[in-house]
């Protein structure tokens, strides 16, 4: 048969890490399929690509980066690099103001598809008047998007969630803000008019049951091409991927080496969680409590708060062979995947799950804000590999008091029932374990990512060589 000529595609991520890091990731994978694919980015997040997006070995075109000014100062241009509100709000505004010049490159310059984030519903219309087909992303698993688009009910006492028509009926420990709920409708309404939802995730993950749902209540195609974090790339190209990293590879590594296997307690929560001094504190004081070593990450603050009035005293100094607290970005990709490593205490963001997942680790999960409580259930009830710390405050993305703390008790309670052994936590490990293997082999040739990026690459190529 004859080979088919490149498809060329173009991609357009939302500025901030937990966005632009799965949809590049994807771009690659059809790099890497011989495709000609342009990442559309700004000028910081291109240096950053530049580090961490790889070359792969049996790709004829690379991703090429698209340079252009996004109107913010300072070099900051994504979400996750701001430390206070303004800049916040900032970010959110230059965002606003990319949409003329992407759109004028991408008339310049038309590709035979856009893959763009959802956050840029304007790319339906552009789509449109090209006559080219737009596949949507939101960074989400399916069984969130299912969530976010079902009905949903108030507990009495209004302080859970009912969702009663997904494929089982599962229970939200918290009531989203209203206008979140809003906001995701408004934008997956439109994403529902694209060509298809790409998701980071394999389907044996979000279940074939959840992706039946998905298509029958929507009648639009999901697919699944992930886990993407799972693309070849050197050591030093995971460091420095999403950011740079604060510590070394060298000495983040040597430190992990020197613990025993499963010894050590990952805690992260991803690029937008800024929590309150005395949340940190009550995170201190109960690992500490629960006697296992640890990595903790804690995002840069700005100023005097950067004092470290959150630990309690002498804290670092009882802890300096236990422990290590990265201020700042932390090579996640390489840690999670770090044989000591035996437990990921996670705000579940989708990119963070789903990399743990890959690496078969079991999760405390500590769900925050956008649709991380939906992504709780799956981990927790629905496929088993973690437990919950008892997170009820569904918060907003920003630097804002919160009002209920999740507290020493339930941290260090949370953390020894997957590190302590014992029959649930053997039984969470070994789950983890097989999952981490199904997700290795969806990627692989013949796998079901694998598989279905194959289908997509015929689809698009039939739906281009119809209009010549
Ligand atoms: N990440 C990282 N180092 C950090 C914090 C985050 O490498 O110190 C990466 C993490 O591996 C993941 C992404 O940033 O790929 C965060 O995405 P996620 O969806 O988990 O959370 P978000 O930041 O969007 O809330």
């Amino acid at each position: 048969m004859e080979e088919a000529e490149p498809l060329t595609l173009h991609f357009i991520h939302f500025l901030a890490a937990g966005h632009m890091i799965p949809l590049c990731d994807i771009a690659t994978l059809f790099a890497s399929r011989g495709h000609n694919v342009t990442i559309i980015t700004t000028p910081s997040n291109a240096q950053i690509l530049r580090m961490s997006v790889p070359y792969h070995p049996s790709s004829t075109s690379t991703p090429s980066i698209f340079l252009r000014e996004a109107g913010l100062t300072d070099g900051i241009e994504s979400l996750s690099s701001v430390v206070d509100a303004e800049n916040l709000a900032k970010v959110f505004q230059a965002t606003a103001m990319l949409q003329a010049p992407i759109e004028q490159y991408v008339e310049e310059h038309p590709p035979n598809c856009i893959v763009a984030d959802f956050l840029f519903p304007w790319v339906d219309e552009l789509a449109n008047r090209l006559g080219i087909p737009r596949l949507a992303f939101n960074g989400f698993s399916l069984f969130a998007t299912c969530a976010v688009i079902s009905p949903h009910e108030a507990s009495d006492d209004n302080n859970s969630l009912l969702l009663p028509t997904l494929p089982q009926p599962i229970t939200i420990n918290a009531i989203p803000p209203e206008e979140l709920t809003e906001f995701l409708n408004i934008k997956l309404q439109t994403a529902l008019k694209s060509h298809g939802l790409i998701v980071n995730s394999f389907a044996e993950l979000d279940g074939h049951e959840y992706i039946r749902h998905y298509e029958k209540t929507t009648s639009h195609k999901a697919w699944h091409l992930g886990p993407a974090s799972l693309i070849c790339r050197s050591p030093q190209q995971k460091a420095d991927r999403g950011q740079t990293s604060v510590v070394s590879m060298h000495h983040c590594l040597t430190w992990l080496d020197s613990k025993p296997l499963h010894s050590v307690v990952y805690v992260c929560f991803g690029s937008l969680c800024h929590f309150p001094d005395n949340q940190l504190y009550e995170i201190a004081c109960g690992i500490e409590a629960s006697g296992h070593d640890f990595i903790w990450v804690v995002p840069e603050k700005k100023g005097k708060e950067k004092e470290t009035q959150w630990l309690p005293n002498a804290f670092e100094e009882r802890n300096e062979k236990k422990g290590m607290i990265i201020k700042g970005w932390a090579p996640q990709l390489l840690i999670l995947n770090h044989r000591a490593v035996g437990a990921f205490v996670t705000h579940c963001g989708w990119n963070s799950t789903v990399e743990a997942v890959s690496a078969g680790i079991p999760m405390v999960t500590w769900p925050v804000h956008g649709e991380q409580f939906y992504n709780e259930k799956l981990i927790s009830e629905v496929r088993g590999l973690g437990v919950e710390v008892g997170a009820t405050e569904w918060s907003t993305i920003g630097f804002g008091e919160r009002h209920k703390l999740v507290s020493r008790d339930a941290v260090e309670n949370a953390v020894r029932r997957l590190m302590d052994g014992g029959d649930e936590a053997r039984e969470i490990r070994r789950r983890a374990h097989e999952f981490g293997e199904k997700a290795r082999e969806a990627v692989e040739e013949g796998g079901s990512s694998h598989n279905n990026l194959t289908a997509l690459i015929h689809d698009l190529t039939r739906l281009r060589d119809a209009k010549l």
